[in-house]
């Protein structure tokens, strides 16, 4: 074990009169508590799902001077947002609509499940190049009358026909890539999983009936919506590709073929008329008859539209693929991590072990001693020090994550799996690799008792949202949802759009001769990188306290240096809610680089005094923006006004509304 002073002694939840010394130095450093945020005094308070100016309500969607559902160019950082604080219920989405829907269900007595319905339908027509109804999502349910945490997984399959070449190639005897690039073929369409997991989850948790969640959906999709600013780059970004799908072209294009801009008010009767089936059907709706029978003609389509003629390889899927999809209950992973227990998101993702790991790596440090400094509404500005410490427990954490992690279903975990993965023992091991004062460059994964030799394989992408939900039972929800790429296959069936998913598997099946565990394979779910994450205090027996946290990111790989950051910022440095999800991206998937989000304010390039700093601990250094989306909410100390605090990413179109 390296002994230098960054190397924490014993975990600080062994040492409770330590860390309360830890945690106020850690108070005078950053302005906040490490373990209860204190609330700003003059921020906004959400009034019943209204945003509060300080001189009244304004209604999101009524489109008053002061409405955050009014269009604005998408611009790449939102300075100075204040956190919001909530007296018993909360919502946070990607998207003022989607929010607004789902806090409105918790209004009128819904829960947390039931709200993550409504969310859903809205941020499917309101955030199209983002999630929908055509993808999917995992989500981490608190139960706040038992305590229990249960996680539920709606990750699209292969189609049963597929075997490690889907990806790969054309056929046997035509060794090509598909066309006209995998990701626009119909090869990149798995079978869609997050209506089912939301019957799922509503069948486990919600309190008011399925039908009625739907209203706010099909209500905009009917009276129309203005086209926001993310969504009219999505499109205009994307609007050669949509050209091949007609159905897209009608949507997403005006007449005369150009991009549909910014502002403009639109209709998807389509879209109403598919979340009516599913309404009134329940998700068989979706899984059986004309809509499935769509799904599977569009991923099996041969050719193009008019608009941009050639051909598409086709899919394999079949209506007994549809038919077949089961959402799954899947067992949590949750580390203790210092005064709090964290759970996510198991395989198929690799979210919840590579944050676990990550964090259970961290545990081994005084992270407290390095936090942010000149700390403001943006979160202030991240140390050498703790950039340098997270970045190379996470380089260890991707480095096992590329070997070993994939669909469980299909490829085992090595050793006695996750308790093996998240062995406090094991991740002291790995912490004695990282040196104070040179970076690890490019990790190597650990060995286990019991593990085969995998290939590994980093492939992943963007196009997905996070939502995080409390409501008034102290129930909570971390959904992640997705179509993989921003705008998915670009293929529009029926008012939505058809994810790319699949390109999460590994292309090749094998690393020389040495198979790789995210290979495609009949049925399987490809590999993800989600990371919906819940965190409860930890009494002082040890035992699960109170939910502290609820958070989550979109941003493909890099999701899970989000999440490690906000948890991090908001549980070592005290960071509320707002300055949490702000901060400074930072971090590393154990490829060259150690990422720094140049998009933030704070930082001023490549010759940024934090860029600097860790070159000279051998870190190569990218300022390339990190595009993160976290939403995320904070439990307030009891004796407060309000019980909860939440925060949108600067980065993304969020919005915080509560009671
Ligand atoms: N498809 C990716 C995953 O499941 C997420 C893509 C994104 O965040 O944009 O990990």
């Amino acid at each position: 074990m390296n002994q230098s002073p960054l190397h924490a002694p014993p975990p600080a939840r062994l040492l409770p009169a330590l860390t309360v010394l830890t945690a106020a130095l850690a108070l005078a450093a950053c302005g906040g508590s490490s373990d209860d945020p204190a609330p700003p005094p003059e921020q906004p308070v959400a009034s019943s799902c209204e945003v509060n100016t300080g001189h009244g309500g304004i209604a999101v969607g009524s489109g008053v001077p002061g409405d955050p559902a009014l269009p604005e160019p998408a611009s790449p950082y939102r300075s100075g947002m204040l956190p919001v604080n909530a007296k018993t219920l909360m919502v946070v989405t990607a998207n003022p609509l989607a929010t607004k829907a789902g806090c409105d269900v918790l209004v009128a007595g819904g829960s947390a499940a039931d709200a993550a319905v409504a969310v859903q339908m809205v941020l499917g027509l309101v955030e199209p190049q983002s999630s929908g109804i055509g993808g999917g999502a995992f989500a981490v349910h608190y139960d706040a009358a038992t305590g229990t945490v249960q996680t539920y997984d709606g990750r699209e399959t292969a189609p049963a026909a597929a075997d490690e070449n889907y990806l790969r190639w054309i056929s046997p005897t035509d060794q090509t890539t598909p066309l006209p690039d995998r990701r626009r073929s119909g090869r990149s369409i798995g079978t869609p999983g997050t209506v089912r997991m939301l019957a799922l989850l509503h069948a486990d948790h919600g309190q008011r009936p399925w039908a009625g969640l739907f209203e706010p959906g099909i209500r905009h999709a009917t009276e129309g919506f203005a086209i926001s600013g993310r969504m009219a780059a999505a499109i205009a970004g994307a609007s050669t590709d949509l050209l091949r799908d007609p159905d897209a072209v009608d949507y997403f294009l005006t007449p005369s073929g150009q991009p549909r801009p910014l502002g403009e008010r639109i209709r998807n009767p389509d879209y109403a008329d598919t979340l009516r089936r599913i309404a009134d059907g329940g998700a068989n709706a979706f899984y059986a008859g004309e809509i499935a029978a769509d799904i599977v003609a569009e991923i099996n389509r041969t050719q193009a539209g008019p608009a941009a003629p050639g051909p598409l390889t086709p899919g394999a899927a079949t209506l007994a693929d549809l038919a077949g999809y089961q959402a799954l209950r899947r067992a949590p992973v949750c580390i203790d991590y210092r005064l709090h227990k964290v759970c996510g998101m198991g395989p198929p993702s690799s979210g919840g072990i590579a944050v676990a790991q990550t964090l259970g790596i961290l545990e081994n440090f005084d992270l407290s001693a390095h936090g942010p400094t000149a700390v403001d509404a943006n979160g202030g500005k991240p140390s050498v020090m703790g950039v340098h410490l997270v970045s190379e427990a996470e380089r260890l954490a991707y480095a096992d994550r590329n070997r070993y992690v994939a669909d469980t279903d299909f490829v085992p975990l090595p050793g006695d799996g996750v308790s093996s993965m998240l062995d406090k023992d094991y991740l002291r091991q790995r912490a004695e690799l990282i040196s104070p004062a040179t970076s690890l460059g490019t990790a190597t994964a650990g060995t286990f008792p019991s593990s085969v030799p995998m290939g590994s394989s980093a492939a992943e992408g963007n196009g997905t949202s996070h939502v995080s939900i409390v409501d008034a039972q102290g129930n909570a929800v971390a959904l992640t949802t997705t179509i993989e790429s921003g705008m998915g296959s670009f293929r529009f069936v029926r008012g939505f759009l058809l994810n790319n998913e699949l390109t999460d598997f590994s292309v090749e099946p094998a690393d020389g001769i040495v198979p790789i565990a995210n290979r495609v394979q009949s049925g399987k779910r490809p590999r993800s990188s989600m990371a919906p994450t819940v965190v409860m205090r930890l009494n002082s027996d040890g035992s699960t306290g109170d939910l502290a946290m609820v958070t989550g990111s979109p941003g493909g790989a890099a999701i899970i240096q989000y999440v490690v950051k906000t948890l991090v910022a908001s549980l070592d440095w005290g960071l509320n809610a707002q300055q949490a999800a702000g901060m400074v991206n930072f971090g590393s998937a154990n490829g060259v680089t150690t990422n720094v989000g140049g998009e933030h304010p704070a930082i001023s390039g490549a010759t940024d005094p934090l860029v600097t700093g860790l070159q000279l601990l051998g870190h190569t250094v990218s300022v390339s923006g990190q595009a993160s989306g976290v939403s995320t909410i904070r439990r307030l100390p009891d004796n407060a006004a309000y019980r909860w605090q939440g925060g949108a990413d600067p980065r993304r179109e969020g919005l915080v509304l509560g009671d």
